[in-house]
């Protein structure tokens, strides 16, 4: 059996609202849109990029500790 490419990356993708794995598709209308068939949510691709964003200002921080902890 093949499998295709395109859809494999979405197995991995976990829901930004509910969790739930491999639920995430592609608005075929709308490339930056996505949403979950588990929970219904519908969001942009702006709003995964901000969680993205919350999650680096985390590294940041955790870095940083992690500097401070070796200098210190
Ligand atoms: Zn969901």
């Amino acid at each position: 059996m093949t499998k295709n490419k395109e859809s494999d990356v979405f197995q991995n993708l976990t829901c930004i609202e509910c969790g739930a794995a491999g639920c995430v598709n592609l608005h075929l209308e709308d490339f930056a849109r996505f949403n979950c068939t588990s929970c219904g949510g519908d969001y942009t691709k702006e709003s995964v990029i901000d969680l993205l964003n919350l999650w680096q200002a985390v590294f940041e921080f955790t870095a940083a500790a992690e500097k401070k902890t070796i200098d210190s």
